[in-house]
């Protein structure tokens, strides 16, 4: 995909499922299990796609996906599919890990930073990509290493402390220009620290939504996941970044949608719908 001088590619790190109900917070299964269809256990199919920008020859990554180092317990409960992994397909696409130059984070929930670390030979836990900087707001930094019981389940420590070791970590306090033309904005709401992704010049822009709206079926301002910590915060931020997706023309990526990555929103009648490109 071409926005302007910017080349979007979407790396995958497989599919999982979690939850229909947690995904759709208080939206009944009537209405939801229609697009979603949840399997015997409740649980729908989500994707696990990390975008590539490729820009003035620097290679940035937003996310990482589940990586590989989970055990089976998480594998047997999300049903956590990498046939290829993060991995082989920045390889396929002839951008290996070693040459990312930047990894955004959006936020650190294990299923968008499990990538960020790997065994090496000797069995220790070091960065999967060894020449990139590791952007993530400050807030996010310091709630995964002081969660609470609600919180807990979402992070693992480990895929974090070796980015510090390694002197890979750049913590931000709010919106930050990573390059030229990608910059990323807080809207909190789902974690107090997380962050979208605004790719591209004034004329034409792609916004990386995050888990701000992770699949076009979440388009619908009161579609919020349970996993919101602050429900009301995203409501607020996905009414404003809707209007502007729509007035501007935006192309919008959808990290956890199976079915649709890139769309376009519109606004038919009282609704913003995706048309998928
Ligand atoms: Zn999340």
């Amino acid at each position: 995909m071409l926005l302007g001088e910017f080349e979007l590619i979407t790396v995958s790190d497989g599919t999982f499922r979690l939850d229909g109900g947690a995904m759709f917070g208080v939206v009944p299964k009537s209405i939801w299990d229609k697009i979603n269809p949840a399997d015997p256990r409740n649980r729908i199919l989500l994707s696990l796609n990390c975008l590539l920008i490729r820009a003035a020859g620097k290679n940035i990554l937003i996310d990482t996906g589940i990586g590989s180092r989970c055990d089976e317990k998480p594998y047997e409960i999300y049903e956590i599919t990498r046939s290829a992994g993060l991995e082989e397909s920045l390889r396929k696409v002839g951008t290996p890990p070693e040459k990312i130059d930047s990894v955004i984070l959006t936020h650190l929930h294990f299923d968008h930073c499990g990538g960020n670390t790997r065994f090496d030979s000797k069995g220790n836990l070091v960065p999967s990509f060894p020449n990139a900087k590791y952007i993530i707001q400050r807030k996010e930094w310091e709630d995964a290493f002081n969660p609470n019981e609600r919180t807990k389940g979402s992070y693992r420590e480990d895929d974090l402390l070796a980015l510090e070791r390694a002197g890979q970590l750049k913590l931000i306090d709010g919106d930050f220009e990573v390059s030229p033309g990608v910059r990323t904005v807080v809207t909190g709401g789902h974690t107090r620290g997380h962050q979208i992704v605004i790719i591209g010049n004034a004329k034409k822009r792609c916004i990386f939504w995050g888990d701000l709206i992770p699949t076009t079926g979440h388009i619908n301002v009161p579609y919020i996941m349970s996993y919101d910590l602050y429900p009301l915060e995203t409501i607020a931020e996905k009414k404003k970044w809707e209007e502007v997706a729509v007035s501007e023309k935006c192309l919008c990526y959808f990290e956890h949608d199976p079915r649709v990555t890139f769309a376009y929103l519109e606004r038919k009648g009282k609704h913003i719908i995706a048309n998928p490109v």
